[in-house]
């Protein structure tokens, strides 16, 4: 098991597949992108599925996501899917992507054994998707988005960041679309990630924020700290149910305590949360043949000196070098 100090049992491991990204998302990316990753320093698709297998087989791991950067900018995507859907047991697999392409490969993604889908989208207007994402392919994201559903990788979860004055205005219409849609919308507070150290807290929105902007139009019910277990999204009932909103409030509800996540850079890089400032080595130890037990020894001890919290809210808090789209959002 990968278990911390604290007692916490990670069994959901983030896989990032690649740091690079056809979008550019104000609170993610600078315009002119990043200094990408080098081909010789990503894992390789049989590294990856390596790592994955020892991962559910040695340690305890239930639950994949692949992330990164946009994971369908990775040509080997269906087939790392596929390999691990082998796996014996069989981990629950899922995708969080800013949508782009999804028209086209969310079939092929379900035949090879993807469960469900999140999709990003922060705004239903083409003009101020284009401002924050710095590209015009709202269309590719909301065609994504229905490919997604018809393909039954369900339910499809949309992931949105408001942002004052672009688009802090329109939770309700968001949510509303959502309902319309059988969509799971889930607010993310915007996290000191960006690779530009752009982000404030005195100017983000919080969940307070995002709740009272909801409430003018909807009727919310909390779903209950049962219902959430270990999930980072507080939710809610939406008039009465069945549909559901969540709010990620890392920034001023963090939810450390019962995170069970270990978290994988497309570098072979085990972090243990999005936040640490340390990172250990697995790729070094792939390629230098080490077998599956030093690997998965390595895994633990990293777990073993998990932080107790992101440690967002000590004074003396340093946002890690990598941002999130490097790290795997
Ligand atoms: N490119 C894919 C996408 O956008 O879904 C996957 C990677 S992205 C880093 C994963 C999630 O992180 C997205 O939902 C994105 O909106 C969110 N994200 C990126 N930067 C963020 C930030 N600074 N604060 C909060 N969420 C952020
Ligand atoms: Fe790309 Fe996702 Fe970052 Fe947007 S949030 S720039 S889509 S990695």
């Amino acid at each position: 098991m990968l278990m911390d100090t604290y007692g916490r049992v990670a069994t959901d491991l983030r896989v990032s597949l690649t740091d690079r990204c056809n979008l550019r998302c104000t609170y993610c990316m600078p315009e002119e992108g990043l200094q990408w990753l080098g081909k010789s320093d990503l894992l390789s698709d049989d590294e990856i599925v390596r790592l994955i297998r020892i991962a559910v087989t040695d340690l305890g791991i239930t639950e994949v996501r692949f992330t990164g950067g946009e994971p369908l900018l990775r040509p080997g995507l269906v087939g790392i899917v596929e390999e691990c859907a082998a796996l014996e047991p069989r981990p629950r697999m899922s995708l969080t992507t800013n949508g782009i392409g999804l028209r086209r490969t969310a079939g092929a993604l379900k035949d090879a054994g993807l469960d469900r889908v999140n999709v990003s989208l922060d705004t239903l207007r083409p003009e101020v998707f284009q401002t924050l994402t710095r590209r015009k392919r709202h269309q590719d994201v909301l065609d994504g988005l229905d490919a997604a559903r018809a393909a039954g990788l369900t339910p499809v979860k949309v992931n949105s960041v408001l942002m004052p004055g672009l688009n802090d205005d329109e939770a309700p219409e968001l949510l509303a679309w959502a309902v319309e849609h059988d969509y799971e919308l889930r607010f993310i507070e915007q996290m000191p990630l960006d690779a530009q150290h752009g982000w404030k807290r005195d100017g983000m929105i919080t969940a307070g924020d995002i709740l009272a902007s909801l409430r003018t139009r909807f009727n919310l019910s909390p779903e209950g700290e049962d219902a959430r277990g270990s999930a980072p999204a507080e939710r809610w009932l939406v008039d009465g149910g069945p549909a559901r909103v969540g709010v990620i409030a890392s920034v001023t509800r963090p939810f450390c305590r019962a995170c069970d996540r270990t978290r994988l850079t497309a570098d072979g890089q085990v972090r243990t949360c999005l936040f640490a400032r340390e990172e250990t080595d697995l790729r070094e130890l792939l390629r230098s043949d080490a077998p599956d037990a030093e690997i998965a020894k390595q895994w633990k001890l990293a777990m073993w000196g998990k932080k107790a919290g992101s440690g967002l809210d000590d004074p003396s808090f340093l946002q890690p070098d990598r941002p999130m789209s490097a790290i795997g959002g």
